[in-house]
């Protein structure tokens, strides 16, 4: 065994991880990261969950979707007509798994540019000692390599339903959900979070039958309450089949498909039967492998390992950051806490603004917010404001033919600072990055209301839900 000495070792490559080890490096470290992430072909595929699993596959497929059902559904209002339009779903999943090489091949590349030494493996803690800590990394070839600083970045995993074990073949995690083979009759969906509805989004605009199957007895309860009605609105428009309150009582996986016994929000026992069934009820944060104990690497309860606000662990030198740790379970998130991180080992004041932080789901419409939701002001007992603006009024939303929802501007009564801005409707992830600009700079609805917004643009949605707040809207 060779004995390699680096002054950062970061113990995943996700986004919390291989960003982090680029921002160390940047910063004049020596630095390593290891990941164990296996391509098809056995080989390095660096990017995590997020990469391979996660956030791009899921977007990769659901533009694909989202054209055929454009191509199916509008191109005729248009004035465009299609003939005998099918869909080959193992070239929608070749594109998809190009997409993911594409960004892993990426990630590979920026290690080289940056001069990370990349290890394809998996990493254990075995001692603390010397002048930090010692590594094995479980690869092709066992190493042990030393650390100064350790940073683990080593995710998440899909929670299973108790008597249910993922398959991957009918009963699925984000894995499966991500490479059905082809279009399911009858697709079965538990958890109406994110990932539910972005993989049942997927099938059902593809011809799936999809019925989404949800605990809560509340649409998307993180949601501002006015957008989330307006989704589950649109989503049963849309043919999803949602219902809330339900309890599972049993999985059966059989050979010809899923079986699920559940009572009704009523209480009465139902039963469906579908072909696939994807379980996306939450994620655990992962430390398998890892060996935590060999340095009394301290987890909480739910296996998340303990950090505080600036994601140091209870030992000296080590941290941890993105989805195993406290926190939202988001790519973005984790990448700030990655560069944050490197930065405090820097002596730099690293910064994460927890409470500026966007959240998308990239249904269509999509649904993005960020900050304070009006039921929670409301729970705090805080005055404010509020003003929505919808996209029926808006002329670029009309060229688009795309005038589902609204933005909606939540303001202190009295500062009028900016407290939440959610929007549902389109490209709403790449509108929200405006209210995130101006809640990061404390900015008042009266500010957005006075810059200059480019026309016809669905940016302008923004400017008019800040003049909402102040009752004075120019094209409502
Ligand atoms: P991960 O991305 O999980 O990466 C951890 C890496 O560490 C993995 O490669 C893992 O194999 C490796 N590893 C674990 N243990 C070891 C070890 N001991 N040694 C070596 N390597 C190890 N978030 C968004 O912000 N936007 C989205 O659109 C979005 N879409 C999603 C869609 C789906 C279907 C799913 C499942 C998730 C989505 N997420 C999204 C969440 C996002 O993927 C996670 O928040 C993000 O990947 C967390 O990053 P991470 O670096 O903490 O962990």
């Amino acid at each position: 065994m060779s004995n390699k000495q680096f002054d950062v070792v970061v113990i995943g490559g996700g986004p919390g991880g291989y960003i982090a080890a680029i921002r160390a490096a940047q910063l004049g470290f020596n630095t390593a990261c290891i990941d164990d992430w296996k391509n098809g072909k056995g080989g390095p595929a660096p990017g995590g969950t997020c990469t391979n699993v996660g956030c791009i596959p899921s977007k990769a497929l659901l533009q694909s979707s989202e054209h055929f059902e454009h191509a199916g559904h509008h191109f005729a209002d248009h004035g465009i007509s299609l003939s005998n339009l099918s869909m080959d779903v193992a070239k929608m999943l070749g594109r998809k798994d190009t997409v993911v090489k594409q960004n892993n091949d990426g990630i590979l590349y920026l290690f080289k540019k940056n001069k990370v030494t990349f290890f394809h493996g998996r990493g254990s803690f075995v001692k603390a000692g010397g002048a930090g800590y010692e590594i094995k990394v479980s690869g092709a070839n066992e190493e042990a390599i030393e650390a100064r600083h350790v940073i683990v970045a080593t995710g998440s995993n899909a929670r299973a339903l108790p008597g249910a074990p993922f398959d991957e073949e009918n009963v699925l995690s984000n894995d499966g959900a991500l490479r059905i083979p082809e279009v399911p009759k009858k697709l079965g969906v538990i958890g109406s979070g994110v990932i539910g509805l972005e993989m049942g989004s997927v099938w059902r605009r593809l011809g799936a039958d999809v019925t989404v199957l949800e605990a809560l007895p509340a649409f998307l309860g993180a949601v501002d309450e006015q957008i989330a009605k307006e989704a589950q609105k649109v989503f049963t428009k849309q043919g999803l089949k949602i219902q809330l309150g339900v309890k599972i009582s049993e999985v059966k996986n059989g050979k010809k498909g899923v079986s699920v016994s559940y009572t009704d929000a009523k209480g009465e026992a139902q039963t469906l039967d579908v072909d696939k069934l994807i379980v996306s009820i939450g994620r655990v944060p992962n430390t398998t492998g890892l060996n935590p104990d060999a340095v009394g690497l301290k987890l909480d309860e739910r296996g998340a390992i303990v950090v505080d606000d600036e994601c140091r662990t209870n030992l000296p030198n080590v941290w941890a950051v993105g989805d195993v740790v406290r926190g939202p379970m988001l790519a973005h998130k984790a990448e700030e806490e990655g560069v944050a991180v490197a930065e405090r080992i820097a002596g730099q004041h690293g910064h994460v603004n927890f409470n500026t932080i966007p959240w998308v789901i990239y249904t269509s419409p999509e649904i993005a917010w960020v900050g304070q939701t009006e039921q929670q002001l409301k729970a705090a007992g805080r005055a404010y404001k509020a003003g929505t603006f919808p996209f029926m009024a808006n002329g670029r939303a009309r060229a688009l033919g795309d005038t589902t929802g609204m933005v909606k501007f939540l303001a202190d009564a009295k500062t009028d600072e900016i407290l939440g801005v959610h929007i549902i409707g389109p490209y709403a992830s790449e509108l929200i990055a405006e209210s995130v600009v101006a809640m990061e700079f404390k900015a008042s609805a009266e500010d957005i209301a006075r810059i200059c917004h480019a026309h016809p643009s669905l940016s302008e949605a923004t400017k008019e839900a800040a003049l909402a707040v102040d009752k004075r809207t120019l094209n409502f």
